[in-house]
């Protein structure tokens, strides 16, 4: 096995934790689930949810996602903040493409490498991204089809 593929294996595997680490989220419209390792461990994990101390509530009776809802990225952004570690050189698996809010904290955090596995329908936060430097990866995972997409 080439170090490509190795590298590419253990990508796959995280990318399947930030799947399951996506359970965790109330939200109905789309469950989001991502992880941060850096140096091979995970320093930090997050999905998408409403801040400390808000009910576990995602989306209003319209089914439209409340403004104060954070993402999965900025959650496990965030938490690194409160942690003595930090994200420089980082890799960020995230279950869907980041949005260009979430794509500015990616960037500012020093995360250097982005694997996702689901498209969103708008791309300028992959585009910033790239733009900045980061690579970005998308891989398909064979589960895909299946849970989330509520
Ligand atoms: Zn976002």
């Amino acid at each position: 096995m080439t170090l490509e593929d190795k590298q590419t294996e253990l990508d796959l595997r995280y990318l399947r934790m930030a799947h399951i680490w996506a359970e965790n989220s109330y939200c109905k419209r789309r469950q989001v689930g991502a992880l941060i390792v850096k140096n091979k461990m995970i320093i930090s994990d997050g999905y998408n949810g409403t801040p400390s101390g808000f009910e576990n509530v995602c989306e209003d009776e319209n089914n439209q996602t409340f403004p104060y809802v954070l993402h999965a990225e900025a959650n496990a952004i965030t938490k690194i903040a409160r942690s003595g570690n930090n994200s420089e050189n980082a890799t960020l698996y995230v279950t869907d493409a980041p949005c260009i809010e979430c794509s500015k904290l990616i960037i500012q955090a020093g995360i250097k490498r982005v694997i996702y596995s689901r498209n969103y329908r708008l791309e300028d936060g992959i585009n910033l991204l790239r733009k900045a430097g980061v690579e970005v990866c998308y891989l398909e995972l064979p589960s895909d089809s299946k849970p989330n997409d509520k």
